[in-house]
């Protein structure tokens, strides 16, 4: 089986959540007897296309048009190098650009999907596929009947692949720019304040709660705590809708799904649909002024006591370690 794997870039590179991606589809392959041939997209990305080449044989996209990729142009690309390399499995990192890019991709070639998938194994000769179902209620394995199977990585559930065995050649792939879709128009992109890891592909994410009162003080305890562990931020639904966090921080049942190493939960109750998000961490550390709060059941270390004393006596603490 031929597995196509959508890689993302940014201007520095590959994105480390399609390195993680990259070595759930080297798992794939090895257990599907599959080959892996990558997928890179963009304007002037020879360098990109270089470095993909590293880890398989690349599928570059390179033109005018698809200089900031817009979904239904990002798809269409897709859906064509899927069909043009007979892929029977379309993979790539669960971000917000995966899932929306690789999912209208499989609309585009009416496969069957999974997202979010965090190992998979030969069952029974069936490839199957291990995710959170029921807002994290249930690890379930399931399989996918469809031609193509398409997949997103949850990327924090997985090691970066490093580039291994010989060098791959990089294939141009022929794209009419005139056949590309004109639905979305780019307008302008903002960069994130910070320049801290993306929640979804930090090994450490440090998380707020409404026990945090506004975005300065959000920013000056948990930002400071983040940056002084070199850890990305995360919040619950609580302080997205009061305003205080972008819907992009938010973690659970409706926002992202994380798999750090360490995930830190400040002021954060534990609801069901919080624990959606985080429940696969690795390590969970929580910090609460309430000792019956329902975090402190599923969190491995727990401290009790107000965040306004605790983060600024830990952000003083590492900075003078530092
Ligand atoms: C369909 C649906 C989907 C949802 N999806 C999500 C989702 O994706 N993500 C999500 O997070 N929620 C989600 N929610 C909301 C969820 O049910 C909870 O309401 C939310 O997670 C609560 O956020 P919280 O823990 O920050 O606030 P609270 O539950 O109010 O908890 C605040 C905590 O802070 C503690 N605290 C207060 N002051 C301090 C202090 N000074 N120091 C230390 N601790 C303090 C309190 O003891 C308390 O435990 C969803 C709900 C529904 C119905």
């Amino acid at each position: 089986m031929r597995i196509l794997v959508v890689l993302e870039h940014d201007e520095r590179g590959l994105r480390l959540a399609s390195r993680c991606a990259l070595t759930l589809a080297r798992e794939a392959a090895a257990c599907s007897d599959g080959e892996l041939e990558l997928l890179v997209m963009g304007y002037e990305i020879g360098f990109v296309a270089q470095e993909a080449a590293a880890y398989a044989p690349v599928y570059c996209a390179d033109l005018p048009g698809l200089q900031h990729c817009t979904a239904d142009r990002a798809a269409k690309v897709i859906a064509d190098a899927a069909r043009d390399c007979g892929a029977g499995l379309v993979m790539g990192a669960s971000t917000s650009w995966g899932k929306d890019c690789v999912g209208r991709a499989g609309g585009l070639l009416g496969g069957a999907m999974a997202t979010d998938v965090t190992a998979c194994a030969m069952r029974d000769g069936i490839l199957a596929w291990r995710r959170a179902m029921f807002a994290g209620g249930v690890g379930a394995w399931i399989a996918l009947e469809g031609d193509p199977l398409i997949v997103t990585v949850l990327p924090s559930a997985f090691d970066p692949a490093e580039p291994g065995g010989e060098a791959g050649e990089v294939t141009q792939m022929e794209v009419e720019e005139a056949t590309l879709p004109n639905q979305i128009r780019f307008e302008s992109a903002g960069t994130k304040s910070g320049g801290r890891p993306d929640v979804t592909e930090a090994a450490i994410v440090v998380s707020g709660g409404r026990a945090i009162r506004n975005s300065d003080d959000y920013e000056r305890l948990i930002g400071g705590l983040a940056d002084q562990m070199g850890a990305g931020t995360g919040s619950s639904r609580a302080l997205v809708d009061a305003g205080i966090t972008p819907n992009e921080l938010q973690v659970g049942q409706t926002g992202k799904i994380v798999a750090p190493d360490l995930y830190l939960a400040i002021g954060i109750s534990g609801a069901v649909q919080h624990l959606a998000g985080m429940k696969n961490s690795k390590v969970v550390a929580a910090i609460n002024s309430d000792p019956e709060a329902p975090i402190f059941e599923f969190a491995d270390y727990g401290l009790v006591g107000d965040a306004y004393e605790i983060i600024p006596e830990l952000i003083a603490t590492l900075s003078d370690d530092g």
